[in-house]
Order: C-alpha cells, then structure tokens, then sequence
C-alpha cells in the first residue's frame, strides 16, 4: 500500500505527461492546441496532492499537515471542510477512491460544501453590516450553479484540470489497489 509521500511524488511525476497527453488528445479529438487544456491538465494532477481520494482519513494525514504549515494555521480549516467527507465515506471505499467516480463526487462535494459555508458567510456579513452600518455590502454570488456556469465559461480550463485531477485519482487507485497488494506496510496505510 502507498504512503501519502509516494501518492505525491507520483502526481509530480505525472503532472508533464499529464499535460502533454492533454495537449496532444485534445488536439487529435478537437482539433484545438489548446495551453488552457494542457496547461489545466498539469495543475490538476498536482491539485490531487491536496484534493486526495485520501481526505477520506479522519485523522489529519500528511498533505493536511503541509496545507497547516504553509498557511500559518488556517489550513485547519481545510481540515474542518473534509471533515464530513471522512466521516461519510470509509477509507478506500469506491465512493472516494474509484476512479473517474469518486473525482466527480468530489468535486461535487467541494461545490456543494463550500457553497453552504459562502452561504453562512454572507448570512454572517449581512448581520455585521445591519448591526454597525446601514446593511448594505456586496459579496459575489456563489452556489453550485454560478460554479457550473463559470467552468463552462472557461471550459478548456475546466476540461484540463478535470483531467489531470482525473489522472492523477486514477494512479492513486492503481497505487492502493491490486499491483502493490503483498507490499503492505503495517501501520503505513494510506
Ligand atoms: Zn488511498
């Protein structure tokens, strides 16, 4: 079984030819030398580093324990989003590591969750603001439909890192899965 260090050195390594398999694909199936795609495709294999399949983890694993120390703490927060995820899902159940499925739902996780926490802050700007002004401000409107509508806007970016995130869950699978099964480290299980 894979350590988180060795699921992260494989995105790495995964993020050029991620990206030119994007650029190369698009190009044969659209007809489109598309930088967005390509250049999506590799960000999106590296976003799997933090967007794991193993936010299934209810304790804080490594990726966690970086994001925290780069952002001075406030990557607690990240930790606090995820949290309902690895409470639902079981580690390595094929809800948060099946390929191409397990992305999607996600994904569809992060547009519903933070759009239910930009909803209880406006809700709190909008106490602050009638409490010490006249309740006027302005926050952009964020919900899973305005997220949908801006990927769509940007589809080749939206397509690219949809793929490389994609890519990069798959190798995850393949990694936790049946060819290093036999390998198993005790308490190493992630
Ligand atoms: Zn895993």
């Amino acid at each position: 079984m894979a350590t988180g260090a060795v699921h992260t050195r494989a995105s790495m390594v995964l993020a050029l030819p991620t990206g030119a398999a994007a650029w190369i694909g698009y190009d044969w199936w659209v007809g489109v030398r598309s930088v967005p795609v390509a250049a999506g495709a590799m960000l999106g294999c590296l976003t799997g580093i933090f967007l794991t399949p193993d936010l299934d983890i209810e304790a804080v694993t490594g990726s966690e324990w970086t994001i925290i120390k780069w952002t001075l703490g406030l990557g607690w927060l990240w930790v606090l989003f995820w949290w309902p995820y690895a409470w639902v899902f079981h580690h390595r159940s094929i809800w948060s590591h099946l390929p191409i499925l397990s992305t999607v739902i996600r994904l569809l996780y992060v547009a519903l969750v933070f759009s239910l926490w930009w909803w209880v802050l406006s809700v709190l700007v909008a106490a602050v603001t009638f409490m010490f002004g006249n309740g006027s401000y302005w926050l952009p409107e964020v919900n899973p439909a305005s997220m949908w509508a801006f990927c769509m806007e940007n589809f080749e970016w939206a397509f690219g890192l949809f793929f490389g995130l994609a890519v990069s869950d798959f190798a995850h699978w393949l990694m936790d899965a049946a060819p290093l099964r036999g390998m198993k480290t005790v308490g190493n299980e992630l």
